[in-house]
């Protein structure tokens, strides 16, 4: 994965705005992968879960905006029981996905969706897509 850094952006008002919604310390994380190695939804991720975490503390929020990670996230919290830091990055992805829902960015029009594919889906999946995918 290849991003331009962006100094001024450093410990910028968007890492602030993550740790103040998550109540997590984003600056503690030291990039182990622990999180990353046990995310039971990886095989689908464009952008790993520690990868995520390293974005959001350089505050490249635009590289988080292209990535499906954080709309695939399942919220187990496998991550935050593994993490030797004590970071849960299940709060922090919904933390993100707070942040985008509010700037109405809606990531899948569920109008769009096959009517097969809809009846086919567990309803669980439903209910919490819609809280993810409507803005
Ligand atoms: S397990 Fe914790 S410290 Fe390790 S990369 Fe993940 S968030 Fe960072
Ligand atoms: S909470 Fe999300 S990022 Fe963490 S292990 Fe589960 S699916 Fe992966």
């Amino acid at each position: 994965m290849r991003v331009k850094l962006d100094s001024k952006k450093l410990c910028s008002e968007f890492v602030k705005k993550i740790e103040e919604i998550s109540g997590q310390d984003l600056m503690s994380c030291y990039q182990c992968g622990k999180c990353s190695a046990g995310c039971p939804m990886v095989f689908a991720m464009d952008i790993l879960p520690n990868q995520i975490i390293r974005l959001v503390q350089l505050g490249l929020d635009e590289e988080i905006g292209k990535s499906k990670t954080i709309w695939l996230c399942a919220s187990c919290i496998t991550c935050g029981a593994r993490c030797p830091r004590g970071v849960d990055l299940s709060k922090v992805m919904e933390a993100l996905r707070q942040l985008t829902l509010r700037k109405n960015e809606d990531t899948v029009e569920l109008s769009k969706m096959a009517q097969e594919t809809i009846k086919e889906l567990p309803q669980i999946a439903l209910v919490s897509g819609f809280r993810k995918f409507t803005g």
